[in-house]
């Protein structure tokens, strides 16, 4: 067996049925990616508009892409005919921009809400309170095609397991509290993407659905 495809096994292995895989394979090439669908993965998450574009047609149609980086709203229209999530919808004017562009292509498309929940500033994202604004304002039940499915966090860069643990406990319950208010009938909404190569079994823990890991499974990236 190679050296993904252990990797693959051994990061499924601690994961409960239910709780499923994202590959991060951003940064990585195609030749690793393929190694890791013929290893039976067919999730895969990229975090840019580019490399996303260079990669899919030359990989196997049947894989299904997750877009979890920054989304520029000017470059919604080239992933939107394909990708099967974007964990990232950060803001009202996105979730408007990916409407639009589905709508063209005749698409609905699975979105997560990306909520700020570390310390860093740096981090994109809704904060809890102006996530809830924006349900509250009621103009996101007009996206007819975007389909909310859940919430998406990264926490803080920390060897603080409790702050991380906290962290993730917060966009836990923060799920709970908007799934109650607005989505309580609606079983798309259902997914909580947290978790990552360092943190993904304090996320599981707390009550990730959706992991994503990349150099665990391929090694460090060389940006
Ligand atoms: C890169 C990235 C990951 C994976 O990070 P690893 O630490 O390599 O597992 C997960 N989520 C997002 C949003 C990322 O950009």
């Amino acid at each position: 067996m190679n050296i993904v495809a252990e990797n693959i096994e051994r990061v499924k292995q601690t994961l409960p049925s239910g709780v499923r895989l994202v590959a991060v394979s951003k940064f990585h090439p195609v030749e690793m990616i393929r190694e890791a669908y013929d290893a039976g993965q067919r999730l895969f998450g990229e975090s840019k508009v580019q490399e996303l574009l260079s990669k899919k047609p030359v990989l196997p149609e049947d894989i299904e892409w997750h877009f979890i980086g920054h989304l520029q709203t000017n470059k919604v229209k080239q992933i939107v005919p394909f990708v099967s999530m974007i964990h990232s919808a950060d803001s009202p004017k996105l979730l408007q921009e990916i409407n639009k562009a589905a709508e063209n292509v005749g698409r609905v498309v699975s979105c997560l809400l990306q909520i700020h929940i570390a310390r860093e500033e740096s981090k994109f994202g809704f904060s809890f309170e102006e996530c809830r604004d924006y349900l509250r304002s009621g103009a996101w039940k007009d996206l007819r095609h975007v389909r909310f499915c859940g919430v998406m966090g990264m926490a803080t860069f920390t060897n603080d397991c409790k702050q991380i643990e906290s962290e993730f406990l917060s966009l836990r319950s923060f799920f709970d509290e908007i799934k109650k208010d607005y989505f309580p009938e609606d079983s798309s909404f259902c997914e909580i993407s947290m978790g990552m190569s360092d943190d993904y079994l304090l996320a599981v823990k707390a009550g990730s659905t959706l992991v994503r890991v990349g150099s665990r499974i391929f090694g460090e990236r060389v940006y």
